[in-house]
């Protein structure tokens, strides 16, 4: 079936056809019209088990046969508990509570409302801006995209964006630091912060929200090594709160449960969370609280109703039981380690496997875990144009599907399960190279 022709949806592109997916195994999707294709990039690092596992399905048909939903104004249930308490634990006490949500632009909603209630029960309702950062995503939803800068997203909409929301830094990205060390790269990126901040006026701050490791707009760029502690240390002087959007790069997929762990090891007041949570089998995501926003809920409410924002599937119970399963087979299967450890797997064979001309003209390989992306630097401007759209269509056809990243970059994204194995790990790598040569030729 492609877009075009037979289908009933509205895709999000009218040129492309869109194999049907009816069925998955492990690393594989296989199509309807015959097709396996390696599930390269988890669909958007949603995938970090593959596909068909059966102790999922167990789960999820064990839900559905006790109670599928009831609502969270009346219920709880234990597969909501025992899951918030599981990633409450594997946070090392980071967090104090979970609230769960539908998708990832769901919880940056609702992270952002959080931390402007916070600031209304601590007094200070003039707390009303919030500062993102250039060239970030954080969801489809108004607030998210107002949040959020990637321009191609945003562009029809900003008439109806919030104004409240600002954008500092051009991101941590090595390519911006050239011929600055890091520390004064660094610098620079904080005082941006610094600067914003006192022109909006400190005391009108709520928080900041950032991708610890940006993802779908410049395809895993990492924090360099203390931004997110001096960022979180001028926040704590001002009063404002820190949002940590790990709906992409959090779960464990950099090879950490969450990804501020590898980058400093200072928790965010407030973390998003989806996509890995879930990995596909139902949807799901969630804020995660920390203690000083907690308490301040905690010491409000005194019995009245404590978070303003209540949505009708919130907790969904399938949901909940699905995702535990999911949590408790990546915890004890290692697959946080696995994640590490095939990410150095992939970044050998691309490195030793790539063809020349691609360093040679400013292609370049980063990342961390098995979030891993692929920049072809200047290589378009030789080649008559960006390579990105053209490999990963070719990569497609090949066999393995890869995430393109958006035009600011002319990069692919590689974000596979993480129940890779080195074979497997060697094919998708082999299926990635081929594809780029065939370009190139
Ligand atoms: N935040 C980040 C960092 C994301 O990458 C995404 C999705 N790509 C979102 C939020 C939004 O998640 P969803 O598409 O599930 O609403």
């Amino acid at each position: 079936m492609s877009a075009n022709t037979n289908s009933a949806i509205l895709h999000r592109s009218l040129e492309k056809e869109y194999p049907a997916a009816s069925g998955g195994d492990g690393v594989y999707i296989r199509t309807a019209d015959g097709r396996r294709i390696f599930d390269g990039s988890s669909g958007a690092a949603v995938s970090c088990l593959g596909h068909g596992n059966k102790e999922v399905i167990e789960a999820i048909c064990s839900q559905a046969r006790a109670l599928a939903f009831a609502h969270s104004s009346f219920f709880t249930s234990d597969p909501a508990e025992e899951l918030a308490r599981f990633v409450m634990k594997r946070s090392n006490g980071a967090f104090s509570k979970v609230v769960w949500l539908g998708s990832g632009s769901e919880a940056v909603e609702s992270a952002l409302k959080i931390a402007r209630q916070y600031h209304v029960f601590r007094g200070e309702p003039e707390r009303v801006n919030f500062v993102g950062r250039l060239h970030s995503y954080h969801g489809n939803t108004l607030g998210a995209l107002a949040a959020g800068n990637n321009p191609g997203r945003r562009k029809i909409y900003e008439p109806i964006l919030s104004p409240a929301f600002h954008h500092v830094g051009r991101c941590f990205y090595d390519a911006d630091g050239k011929g600055l060390s890091e520390e004064e790269y660094e610098d620079q990126r904080i005082s941006e912060y610094e600067a914003e901040f006192l022109r909006l006026g400190p005391r009108t701050v709520a928080a900041v929200i950032l991708e610890p490791v940006v993802g779908a707009t410049l395809g895993s760029v990492l924090a360099t090594k203390n931004y997110l502690s001096r960022l979180s240390e001028l926040c704590r002087r001002h009063g404002i709160l820190t949002i940590f959007d790990e709906v992409m790069c959090g779960m464990g997929r950099v090879g950490t449960y969450h990804a501020w762990q590898s980058l400093g090891n200072v928790p965010p007041d407030l973390q998003t969370v989806g996509k890995g949570l879930g990995a596909g089998y139902q949807p799901l995501s969630a804020v995660l609280v920390g203690k000083t926003v907690c308490d301040t809920f905690l010491g409000h409410s005194k019995g009245a109703q404590a978070f303003l924002s209540g949505h009708t599937f919130q907790g969904h119970s399938i949901a909940c039981a699905s995702a535990l399963a999911v949590q408790k087979i990546i915890a004890r299967d290692g697959l946080v380690a696995n994640c590490q450890k095939m990410g150095e797997v992939l970044h050998t064979f691309l490195t030793t496997s790539l063809p020349s001309k691609f360093f040679e003209n400013g292609g370049s390989l980063r990342g961390l875990g098995l979030f891993r992306t692929v920049d072809f630097g200047t290589l378009g401007d030789v080649c008559g144009g960006p390579l990105g759209k053209e490999v990963s269509q070719k990569a497609f056809d090949l066999g393995a599907a890869v995430y393109l990243c958006s035009p600011t970059v002319d990069a692919i994204l590689i974000c596979p399960p993480y129940i890779m194995t080195k074979v497997e790990t060697k094919e998708l790598a082999g299926t990635f190279v081929e594809a780029f040569k065939q370009v190139l030729a």
